[in-house]
């Protein structure tokens, strides 16, 4: 752009230089011009009365020597007739006598500039001076008044692109690195990112601009999931004595309908507490308090143990388990674990409506347990296969028809991180599945990320 810019500027600034220059050696040549034709008339006044057209030939003769660009110099009597004429040797004559009616004029034409000069003697018309003066000067002086333009418009536009090089290391770079951070922070939401503003321009103070923006923002959401983590907290408490009430009534109620009122009661407390303990989850995430409670099990125990706990409360699908035993004990938070399967087959069957299986595949893979919950319904687009394991986010084809809160994933996710283990998912042809790894071995406490010893949920 810059570049471009130079040039054009320059280019403009030559054109009006050149076109200044050309046009003021016209006018000098031409003042030039018209001054010879006076003197040349001046002198010829008396070789005119006397008919002495020797003199007047002599004179223009002479003329040459003087200027030796005018290639035909006549001079016509008063009748428009020609006197005398000369024309440089080896050029074209020409017919002044149809120009001859103009009064001391100059004008250029096909090249050439052409002088009218009337003679007078005595205020009276005694004759016409008349040059035709070739331009071989003028052509010069253009062609090189263009090789000057040409050569300065490379050299500055070389310069300008040096220039635009150097200046963009100084503004572009800065502002280019601010932008990608500004993208990736929109991409990822890690508002922590940080710019470490350079010198004391506008670019530095949009870069503490920048960083003070991210601080507000994660001021507010400290705020909010504070906020978050003290009303799950509070409504804690209350909940789990309603529902302690609300199990003594359907253990000792046997009629109906009331029965049938307090197990819909009791179901309902018992999403509201799912709920409660999600966004105690997220609220000790976000604060680094999530800690893990490592101990050994054996993982083929805990998978069939959760398939057989879901199973009974899931009447519309059956869950089967596939791919044979692990036979692998781990050291891990057993009760976390379970929590990932569960809300992975609680997902599987949310997100499959009339379907009538999901299938739990397990296999040992390089050092890895894999274990695959796959079910058949509504699937999930390539694209959202990250957004689903962020906070709150819901997929767009079931936000309205299927209830939940976006929570659980985002949750699963970051204690698949704690075991150094991973989960993904991955949708095609009517198979959703879903998939979590973790290291085969037996891992002591302390190898986990972030273990510590007492969870305390
Ligand atoms: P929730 O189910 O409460 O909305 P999750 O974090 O468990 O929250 O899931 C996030 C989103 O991922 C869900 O809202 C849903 O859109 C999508 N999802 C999860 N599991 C499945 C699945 N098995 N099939 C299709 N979509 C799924």
């Amino acid at each position: 752009m810059q570049v471009f810019t130079s040039v054009l500027v320059l280019s403009l600034c030559f054109a009006a230089f050149v076109y200044s220059h050309i046009k003021d050696y016209k006018s000098r040549k031409a003042d030039s011009m018209s001054s010879i034709a006076q003197v040349i008339g001046a002198n010829s006044i008396s070789a005119i009365d006397f008919q002495d057209n020797d003199a007047v030939e002599k004179t223009l003769i002479d003329l040459q020597k003087i200027s030796p660009e005018i290639i035909n110099a006549t001079i016509l009597d008063t009748n428009n007739h020609v006197f005398e004429s000369y024309t440089k040797p080896g050029m074209d004559s020409f017919d002044f006598s149809k120009g001859a009616a103009k009064k001391n004029i100059t004008f250029y034409q096909s090249g050439y500039l052409f002088v009218y000069n009337t003679i007078f003697d005595n205020n009276e018309k005694v004759g016409t001076v008349c040059f035709r003066v070739e331009l071989n000067e003028l052509a010069k002086i253009k062609n090189t008044q263009y090789s000057i333009s040409i050569i300065i418009l490379i050299v500055g536009c070389g310069l300008a692109f040096l220039i635009g090089l150097i200046v963009q290391s100084y503004i572009s770079k800065p502002l280019l690195s601010l932008v990608h951070i500004m993208k990736e922070v929109s991409k990822t939401g890690e508002y922590k990112r940080k710019v470490s503003p350079v010198g004391k321009d506008e670019i530095s103070t949009l870069s503490l601009v920048f960083n003070d923006l991210m601080s507000q923002i994660l001021e507010s959401q400290k705020r909010k999931d504070e906020f978050i983590g003290i009303a799950s907290h509070e409504l804690k408490t209350p909940l789990t004595s309603i529902k302690a009430y609300l199990q003594v009534i359907d253990s000792i109620e046997n009629v109906q309908p009331q029965k049938q009122y307090v197990q819909k009661a009791l179901e309902n407390v018992n999403k509201l507490q799912q709920l409660i303990y999600d966004l105690l989850d997220v609220s000790k995430i976000q604060s680094g308090q999530l800690h893990l409670n490592v101990t050994s099990f054996d993982m083929d125990k805990l998978i069939d143990e959760t398939i057989a706990s879901f199973q009974m409360v899931s009447t519309g699908h059956k869950i089967i388990r596939a791919g044979g035993s692990l036979n692998q004990v781990i050291s891990a938070d057993r009760r976390r674990i379970e929590q990932v399967l569960m809300n992975l087959l609680s997902n599987a069957i949310k997100y499959s409506p009339g379907k009538d299986k999901v299938v739990v595949h397990t296999e040992k893979n390089s050092g890895q347990l894999v274990i695959q919950v796959e079910d058949f319904g509504i699937g999930i687009e390539k694209d959202e296969y990250d957004k689903i394991f962020e906070r709150f986010y819901r997929t767009k084809n079931n936000s309205i028809l299927i209830s939940g809160f976006g929570l659980g994933l985002y949750i699963c996710r970051d204690i698949m991180k704690r075991h150094n283990g991973k989960i993904w998912v991955e949708s095609e042809s009517g198979h959703t599945s879903f998939y979590f790894s973790l290291p085969a071995t037996s891992v002591k406490s302390g190898e986990l990320a972030n273990v510590e010893k007492v969870d305390n949920m």
